[in-house]
């Protein structure tokens, strides 16, 4: 039988090009979770529609086609001011924020009306050219893939194109209660987009259940957890929830490495017999370092006899460097790390290091290994995924602990083994680490024994195989109710 052809279609595709020395197109793979997760799904001959992440002079697009198309992938040219007003400006400051709750608790971005209806042409200018590139690649009986809060147009424009294509969107961050959805001044026809698609997924329960009360309240449909029906339509969007996951072995294969073993004993030897607290977050907003922060200090302020005896590791990966926000929020929290440093720091040892850069896969696949505690106190977060890798890399006799907070996405599949707080409660995030701290090996063992378990079964093979299952038999039931 041929092989089912699967069109992934992603803001970003999974190379970035580059110029060689002769002038040449390089392209190199752009690491992502939804690249690791896509890659290992098997049995699918699939082609990539995506943006190249760079703005393409007009005379260059051409022989950059060619070494895309060697890849299976197919690039989205889009002008600079398109790329600034859709992406930077509609994806980045309207979509994103509002679907972190971000709009709550700053002004500015939702205010600026004028702007926004600008931004939003350009979303849908793109969705437009997002979908002519699918054309030149679709073939009858292809399934479509969208993803994420980027192409909530396309389904409908691709439907309009060709009513009978399979198509499914997947939302990699969260989606917001209708309260705050119905903030946003172009809600019906973002909706309507997205409803155009076959199978809609979501990371967790509750995300879907937003989607589907505001779906109900804003378009007046009908629907149940299982899908919203339009009678005006005759169709039924069906609506699922798939919870990504990472690809475990590639972790534990590292681990047994002679390199990683090095380093390992090597960190051991640095942190010089103290119990390592480790945070690896973007440095954004939504991550919640300030609190984490914060709960930290209270720790040391409430419990002298640990002062000298545990270190607090944070990673912070830049991100979006040149926003005003992200810069604001760097500048505050280094002077929280400044002044809990030397607030609680010796002549020799400092309580927190925190550094602002990433780390290789090598150095972090050592860094979750040797760490007693990983805390992740994000604000608002679709999945997390640094809890999952943290868990693949525990020991089973010595596992570390993972306090992770309630309102990432990973909280509804590892609740049960890890423990779960409010980072907006400074006294509740610092008694979870307190009780993490001095955890007995017992319950870490059983702890950890169920995240392993999770991790080790819903892996990102597993969610992307699902997913396309459910999307082609959701379609063959759409075609047999016609
Ligand atoms: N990561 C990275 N560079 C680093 C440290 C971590 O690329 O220096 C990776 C990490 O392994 C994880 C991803 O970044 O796969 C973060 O994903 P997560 O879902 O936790 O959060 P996001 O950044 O997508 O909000």
């Amino acid at each position: 039988a041929k092989e089912q052809r699967l069109i992934v279609v992603a803001n970003r595709l999974p190379f970035s090009a580059f110029k060689g020395i002769g002038g040449d197109w390089k392209l190199q793979v752009s690491p992502g979770g939804l690249v690791s997760a896509l890659t290992c799904v098997e049995g699918y001959s699939m082609t990539w529609v995506g943006w190249p992440g760079q703005y393409i002079e007009e005379g260059e697009r051409d022989s950059l086609r060619e070494a895309f198309a060697k890849k299976d992938c197919c690039p989205v040219y889009l002008d600079e001011k398109t790329t600034d007003l859709f992406y930077n400006g509609y994806c980045n400051s309207v979509l994103w924020q509002l679907f972190h709750y971000i709009a709550l608790q700053q002004e500015g971005t939702l205010s600026e009306t004028q702007t926004v209806q600008d931004q939003y042409d350009a979303y849908k200018a793109a969705n437009e050219m997002f979908m002519k590139a699918v054309m030149t690649e679709y073939q009858e009986g292809d399934i479509v893939w969208v993803h994420d809060y980027h192409l909530m147009l396309l389904p409908q424009i691709l439907k309009e194109e060709v009513p009978e294509m399979k198509v499914g969107w997947f939302l990699h961050t969260p989606f917001p209660s209708s309260e705050i959805f119905r903030t946003l001044p172009q809600r019906n026809d973002i909706l309507m987009g997205v409803l155009r698609a076959d199978l809609v997924g979501f990371h967790t329960y509750d995300y879907a259940r937003h989607f589907v009360s505001s779906c109900c309240r804003i378009l007046g449909l009908e629907g149940t957890l299982d899908g919203i029906e339009n009678a005006h339509m005759g169709t039924i969007t069906r609506v699922a929830v798939f919870p990504i996951g990472i690809d475990p072995e590639k972790w534990i294969n590292e681990l047994d490495t002679p390199s990683v073993q090095a380093r390992i004993l090597e960190m051991r030897g640095q942190f010089q017999g103290r119990k390592v607290l480790l945070g690896v977050d973007r440095l954004d907003m939504v991550k919640g370092i300030p609190q984490k922060l914060l709960a930290f200090e209270k720790f040391l302020e409430e419990n002298p006899e640990w002062r000298n005896h545990v270190l607090l590791v944070q990673i912070a990966i830049p991100s979006r460097k040149d926003v005003p926000e992200y810069q604001k929020l760097t500048s505050g929290v280094h002077e929280m790390v400044g002044r809990i440093n030397g607030r609680f720091g010796s002549l020799t040892q400092n309580p927190i290091h925190f550094l602002d850069c990433s780390l290789d896969f090598h150095n972090l696949c050592a860094l979750y290994a040797v760490t007693d505690v990983l805390v992740v106190a994000s604000l608002r977060d679709g999945m997390n995924l640094v809890s999952y890798e943290y868990v693949a890399c525990q020991n089973k006799e010595f596992p570390g602990v993972l306090v992770l907070s309630e309102f990432a996405g990973a909280a509804q599949s590892l609740g049960a083994g890890a423990i779960l707080s409010n980072p907006y409660n400074v006294n509740e995030l610092s008694s979870a680490i307190a009780y993490a701290l001095k955890m007995s090996d017992q319950e870490r063992q059983q702890r950890h024994r169920q995240n392993f378990m999770h991790v080790k079964v819903h892996t990102a093979q597993a969610w992307g195989e699902t997913f396309i299952s459910e999307l082609h038999d959701t379609h063959i039931e759409a075609a047999l109710r016609t």
